[in-house]
């Protein structure tokens, strides 16, 4: 009999459902206390702070954060360069830190002291998983911190984990039988190829599985993908929008409609070329600030676009809702999972000087991201088979992802076009 209780209650009732006059005061309060320790502890916001000619007590207001320049997602990898490990932004030093994670770039992501750093609880109770769940966090362990963030979440709402991370496909089937598992976090499409091999390998979910709540993450959940899992094999299906930087952003709970933006941060949608917060319903940058004092963000911008929902929600929550995610500022894009941003598109045509031109271009099969690495080459190479075998394996180290590897006759890479072409459809 699956569980009847996860589709009610509250994680932290109390604040969950402020008033919006206490919401609006709690909000003020944090972000006026937050700006005055960033700018005391985090030389790099009082850089800013200073260069923009601004006091901390300039930003009373959610309005007055306006005054303060966006720093963007994709400028950080240069900001650290400048100032290693996290180019000023982080309040502590490293060695108080509980964990350091890398990303791709490498851009370094800090985990300080503080319990429920990543505040994923909340999200995960939402998300329908009870104390006495025994889950499967497909999320990688190693270097990222998604699996880790889901970890000690689970752990706290008293479920029991199996820290699988992903591939080993036809294993993890296993696993899932035997250990009768009754929750899954991962990436939807992963959920799906887990589903699909059960079946390959004889199994009916239904009756073989005990899999009841998923929580899924790291790429777009289209709608037609949720239906055929909750339709199929009857799983109640909630998504998060998490970032290694951040944390939790955005979490559904039973109405599915929009995103909730947890207490611990404040999100504005702005006009990504000129910072200003735009009007009720229009698309704007999804910009965080946030209320974690070992790495203050003040307008971080995620580079993601999103719409805020007007209407109260139903379920009595009273955040702000984010709107599904309706693309990117720039061409930066998540492929499974995984963040391929241009300049590493660069990094690779500068590994590979036989390479006139390269672009990337991602597609989407059977709910599957696929990567397609075109590339131009000089006259006159000889052995292109060879080259593409190396050009696979230094894609792989850039990215972290497999590609398919193309070569393009000359003209038709023009020179200055796209790096990254995101030709993904999410119906
Ligand atoms: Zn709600």
């Amino acid at each position: 009999m699956p569980r009847s209780d996860r589709a009610v209650g509250f994680f932290d009732q109390a604040l969950e459902t402020l008033s919006l006059e206490e919401r609006e005061a709690y909000t003020t309060r944090n972000l006026q206390e937050m700006v005055a320790y960033a700018y005391a502890h985090a030389p790099a916001i009082k850089a800013r702070f200073d260069k923009a000619r601004l006091s901390p007590q300039d930003i009373r207001t959610v309005k007055d954060l306006e005054k303060v320049p966006i720093t963007k997602k994709d400028q950080y990898a240069e900001l650290q360069k400048e100032n290693y490990p996290f180019g000023g932004f982080v309040t502590v030093p490293p060695n108080q830190l509980r964990r350091i994670y890398v990303s791709p770039g490498p851009i370094y992501d800090p985990q300080g002291p503080e319990p429920r750093y990543w505040r994923c609880e909340k999200v995960l109770y939402a998300g329908g998983f009870r104390k006495g769940d025994i889950v499967q966090n497909t999320f990688a362990y190693h270097l990222t911190p998604a699996g880790l963030i889901l970890d000690e979440a689970l752990l706290a709402l008293g479920c029991t984990v199996i820290p699988a991370g992903g591939g080993n496909t036809e294993l993890q089937v296993t696993i899932l039988r035997d250990l009768k598992v009754t929750g899954y976090a991962g990436t939807p499409s992963f959920l799906r190829t887990l589903l699909k091999k059960a079946g390959e390998l004889g199994y009916q979910p239904q009756k073989d599985l005990a899999l009841e709540v998923a929580f899924v993450a790291a790429e777009m959940l289209p709608e037609s993908l949720r239906k055929e899992l909750e339709e199929e094999y009857h799983l109640h299906v909630r998504q998060g929008y998490l970032t290694a930087d951040v944390g939790t952003i955005g979490y559904e709970y039973q109405e599915k409609s929009g995103l909730h933006i947890p207490e611990e941060l404040l999100v504005e949608l702005v006009d990504p070329d000129t910072g200003v917060q735009v009007g009720p319903g229009e698309v704007g940058e999804v910009v965080i600030t946030n209320f974690n004092k070992t790495y203050p963000l003040i307008r971080f911008g995620t580079g993601d676009l999103s719409y805020f929902i007007g209407e109260p929600c139903p379920c009595g929550r009273t955040s702000d809702r984010l709107a599904k995610l309706v693309g990117r500022t720039s061409e930066a894009t998540k492929v499974r999972g995984m963040f391929v941003r241009p300049g590493q598109v660069d990094e690779i045509l500068g590994k590979h000087p036989e390479i006139v031109r390269g672009q990337v271009i991602v597609t989407r099969a059977q709910h599957q991201d696929e990567l397609i690495f075109r590339a131009e080459l000089r006259e006159g190479i000889s052995h292109p088979e060879i080259l593409k075998d190396l050009l696979g394996q230094t894609i792989r180290q850039v990215m972290k992802l497999r590609a398919t590897v193309e070569f393009v006759p000359p003209q038709v890479l023009p020179e200055g076009g796209k790096k990254i072409l995101d030709a993904r459809k999410w119906d």
